[in-house]
């Protein structure tokens, strides 16, 4: 017998064909969206048991998905909290379309369905994005209900009669389109609810296997079997972000992470957060050891919402410099149907993300401050999101230049203020001006870090991809000093001091050994110089200018400083007029001068190994001509 039949409150012909042609893209979330309902109805009916107002058994609470491709069906059920057919019209006709009008005027501006969907409270709606059909059968907990049906075939027509359920719960039967038999593959689905159902907290049961079963002989007299569906729970129902740290040990922390990621090295450490004010959240962040290739690492955090998976998109809700993490942020006060304009613009994700940040802090600074060996040993991994950090994030440097570590080519590690005691008495210059010296590849500038560490100078390691970012911070953000790479500059020349050493050649003896170099040379991007060095450093050295390698460097970061990629190199030929090499290229004679000049500038381009291809030919047989 029919009880009732009726229009869907919504004063426009039919909206259901705009759901399916702007959903597209998201289609599989129907699943997601109809799973949590029942997560919520079986919640509610143990919520109200717990309070007194549900007297019978509550039964084992779960949730079955099944999926009959005879049919052409998926039947997601429940035995939650169940609706009278009162509570369908007022829950699923009237509710979900208080927004509709609405939703018809704005949906064109929608860019996302996520954004339809949680802006218009179209969760259960969305079922008819694969489907041309649905059907509720459901029964209320409350005693003396009787079970209730209601169909719609994604007109605006629905239809309530009596419904064949006995038992208390829901089932919610799609009748697939033509164009979504796709979800009639149970690896499909075991997929969808593997990306959104692994940790609900109240068990899935999916139909995966088919096993054999005695059925009887056969007329032979050997025993029959027929095949059986198995139902799997598929999800881990208490995964460890909803437990108290105190009840968790590293092994806890450690299978989890292989559960997140199988087959993934074993992270470095890791942070449990537990917020209750003034928003709600928890999760666990790992950090991962990371190869250089950072790119490729991003989107390992996956958000949810209590235990319903969201989305690996959460650069609005972690610091740009904490991407790199990989684990878990569940907070309930993030809707299930987040889009990226609600996470742009809400207050609390704001929060969120200032938390997040000074947890971490506070995390590598207990580390730092328990075991600094051990801290050491991580810091090669986590050296990166430190520097990344204390570049990006304010608040971060200022807790984080208590345990940012400076590397030298000693692999000794220092803190800024223990490095600045270090170097302070060798390395100050005549203007009272701190200069660190650092080396972008100990192995390439070898000669030049050698010079320096005979000058009882020091030399900083300065080697990973944010490097560039991080010395340009740190001369920014500490008092008079200056970074310069060891091959910047003549040592004389990158820290300059009151008693350097002076050459005693005249201005006719620096100008006549000029020409003689820019001859033998031939190259404008090689200005020749005549300074003085140490009588026992290197005759000829080539250095190019701090400012200009580090716009160079930028540029090729994509630093936007495009004219300086662009620029030709330009080096400093640095003639050391102490040196008795350089004595004894003045007085040579003419072709002589040319030759020694030459072999001079091509071991200093050794030095800097620049010398390739067949000047490096010319030189190597030179060389044999001299000996
Ligand atoms: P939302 O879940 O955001 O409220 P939905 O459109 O998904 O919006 O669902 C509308 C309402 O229908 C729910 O709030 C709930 O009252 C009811 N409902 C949906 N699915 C079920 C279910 N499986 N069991 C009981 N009630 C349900």
């Amino acid at each position: 017998m029919v009880q009732e039949k009726g229009t869907i409150s919504i004063n426009t012909e039919n909206i259901f064909p705009i759901i399916k042609k702007f959903l597209y893209s998201d289609h599989e979330i129907f699943l997601r969206e109809l799973v949590s309902n029942a997560v919520d109805a079986t919640q509610k009916i143990k919520r109200l048991g717990s309070l007194g107002h549900y007297n019978q058994e509550l039964g084992e609470l779960k949730i079955r998905v099944a999926v009959d491709p005879e049919a052409k069906t998926i039947r997601i059920s429940d035995n939650g909290i169940g609706m009278t057919a009162e509570e369908i019209k007022k829950y699923i006709n009237q509710v979900a379309f208080s927004g509709a009008t609405e939703f018809m005027e704005k949906f064109k501006e929608a860019n996302d369905a996520n954004e339809i969907i949680g802006r218009f409270g179209l969760g259960f709606y969305s079922a008819f994005m694969v489907s041309e059909k649905v059907e509720i059968q459901t029964l209320s907990y409350q005693e003396g209900a009787a079970p209730a049906r209601w169909t719609c075939d994604g007109s605006t027509e629905f239809e309530i009669t009596d419904g064949s359920r006995t038992e208390r719960g829901t089932d919610v039967i799609l009748y697939l389109n033509e164009d979504s038999t796709e979800f009639l593959d149970k690896h499909r689905i075991q997929s969808i609810l593997d990306k959104y159902a692994k940790f609900l907290p109240v068990p899935v049961l999916f139909g995966t296997k088919t096993e054999s079963e005695p059925d009887g002989e056969d007329e032979n007299g050997k025993p029959k079997y027929k095949s059986v569906e198995v139902d799997n729970i598929i999800n881990n129902t208490n995964p460890i972000w909803t437990k108290a740290p105190g009840e968790l040990k590293d092994e806890d922390y450690l299978n989890f992470y292989q559960e997140l990621y199988p087959f993934q090295e074993e992270p470095l450490f890791w942070i449990h957060l537990n917020v209750d004010y003034p928003f709600n959240l928890t999760g666990v962040l790992y950090f991962p050891k990371l190869k250089n290739d950072f790119e490729v690492q991003k989107n390992k955090i996956k958000l949810f919402s209590r235990q319903v998976f969201i989305t690996d998109e959460v650069k609005d809700i972690v610091p740009e410099f904490l991407l790199l993490l990989h684990g878990v942020i569940d907070s309930p006060d993030i809707p299930l149907n987040v889009s990226r304009s609600f996470l742009q613009s809400d207050s609390n994700v704001k929060k969120i993300n200032s938390y997040i940040s000074r947890k971490v802090a506070e995390k590598l600074a207990e580390l730092f401050k328990k075991d600094r060996k051990a801290y050491e040993q991580k810091w090669s991994d986590i050296g990166l999101f430190v520097k990344y950090g204390a570049i990006s994030d304010e608040k971060f440097y200022e807790k984080a230049k208590e345990f940012i570590l400076l590397s030298n080519t000693q692999k000794e590690n220092y803190t800024l203020e223990e490095y600045q005691a270090k170097v302070k008495d060798f390395q100050t210059d005549k203007n009272g001006q701190l200069v660190y010296l650092y080396t972008a590849d100990a192995e390439h500038q070898h000669s030049y870090i050698a010079a320096a560490e005979k000058k009882n100078y020091d030399v900083l390691v300065m080697n990973s991809p944010i490097d560039t970012h991080f010395i340009h911070h740190l001369e920014m953000k500490l008092e008079k000093t200056s970074l310069k790479r060891v091959d910047a500059d003549v040592l004389d020349k990158l820290i300059e001091k009151e008693d350097a050493e002076k050459h005693s050649l005249s201005t006719e003896e620096s100008d006549r050994l000029k020409a003689i170099f820019d001859k033998a040379i031939n190259n404008p991007s090689m200005k020749v110089e005549v300074e003085s060095g140490a009588a026992d450093s290197f005759p000829v050295s080539i250095t190019m200018e701090e400012w200009m390698r580090r716009m160079k460097d930028m540029s090729k970061l994509g630093g936007g400083m495009n004219f300086y990629g662009a620029m030709p190199d330009q080096y400093k030929v640095a003639i050391n007029g102490n040196h008795k090499l350089i004595s004894k290229i003045l007085t040579a004679d003419e072709a002589q001068q040319t030759v020694l000049a030459k072999q001079a500038f091509d071991l200093a381009l050794l030095a800097q190994g620049m010398l390739k291809g067949a000047d490096l030919t010319a030189f190597v047989e030179r060389s044999v001509e001299v000996l």
